[in-house]
């Protein structure tokens, strides 16, 4: 997989300058900003790590999460999400114009690791229900394997909830927190714990709702993985206010314990992680690390013959920054 299949470039660029506007839009309303104790474990130890694009970085003393704070209250981001025109673009214009690449390069492979995880872990195929749905498109996949009797999709957004219903998928039109998951035997949450305010309440309400021994299986971005422990603010992830928590898999662990799960795995399969810090070195971004020779010798003079490899191994070690996590309901 390469970035651009999934990011289209010149799609990007228009992105970013409409989300520069949105951000100018929030920083308005700086005065709503809250101030919170670290997002995994609640400590109020933590010390200021950067700023980007106005917004203050801090990272937890006790757990090393990294997170936006003060950070938009709940009403400022619900605004947010309700009226940005990055995401709307992102909606309109990039989603669909990436979404088959998606579909073969994310979508697919990500259907075919869960069925992979449920079976390891011997979950009943039965009913999966996928939360923040979106467009349908990994239920979609998942629906055609075969594997369980019944996908469900739960999606909030009026909008995009009649794009799951055109695509014959069943929707729960409702915030996750609010539906009773007894009958589910797995749920899964695609790269939404970074956007939430505060993921204790989701995860709480979440593991309130679900059955014993259930799975739930998430991704999130991992803070101590290869790019961005390199890139740190350089990175593109780092992105107010849409993303607002960087968890690492220990913090993660910590979090999903305390509300009522069990890890039962971690994994880091991600696949752009040498390719986006090459990338920025190509760029002649500065930044310290960049500039490191060891780095640009792996990732620029020898990039096609170890390239691979070391993305690889990145992946197997749990060093990658593309997180999953399976836990069980305890
Ligand atoms: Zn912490």
């Amino acid at each position: 997989m390469k970035e651009e299949e999934i990011r289209p470039g010149n799609l990007m660029a228009e992105n970013s300058k409409l989300h520069a506007k949105d951000v100018a839009e929030i920083l308005i309303r700086r005065k709503e900003f809250k101030k919170i104790a670290c997002p995994a474990c609640e400590s109020k130890k933590q010390k200021f790590a950067f700023k980007k694009d106005g917004f203050n970085f801090a990272v937890c003393l006790k757990c090393g999460t990294l997170f936006i704070n003060p950070r938009p209250s709940r009403e400022l981001l619900a605004d947010f999400y309700k009226n940005s025109r990055s995401i709307r673009h992102w909606s309109d214009k990039i989603f669909p114009a990436s979404e088959k690449q998606r579909r073969s390069q994310i979508f697919y492979p990500r259907a075919k690791r869960i069925i992979g995880l449920c079976k390891k872990f011997k979950i009943k195929n039965g009913v999966l229900a996928d939360i923040g749905a979106g467009f349908g498109t990994f239920c979609q996949e998942v629906k055609k394997l075969n594997f369980f009797k019944e996908i469900i999709a739960i999606e909030p957004s009026k909008k995009l909830a009649q794009v799951c219903r055109q695509k014959g998928i069943f929707v729960i039109e409702e915030m996750a927190e609010n539906v009773n998951l007894e009958k589910i035997d797995v749920v899964t949450s695609f790269e939404l714990l970074e956007h939430l305010f505060w993921p204790k309440n989701f995860l709480c309400a979440l593991s309130k709702n679900m059955s014993k021994n259930s799975l739930f299986i998430l991704t999130t971005p991992n803070i101590r993985g290869f790019d961005l422990l390199t890139l740190g603010e350089l990175s593109n992830n780092i992105k107010g206010p849409n993303h607002l928590n960087y968890f690492h898999p220990g913090s993660i662990s910590l979090l999903l314990e305390g509300c009522g799960f069990e890890v039962v795995e971690v994994l880091t399969p991600g696949k752009l992680d040498a390719e986006l810090v090459r990338k920025k070195i190509l760029q002649d971004d500065p930044g310290i690390f960049l500039n490191r020779p060891f780095i640009r010798h792996i990732l620029v003079d020898k990039w096609k013959s170890v390239g691979n490899s070391f993305q690889h191994f990145l992946a197997d070690n749990n060093l990658s920054s593309h997180l999953w996590v399976v836990a069980k309901k305890k």
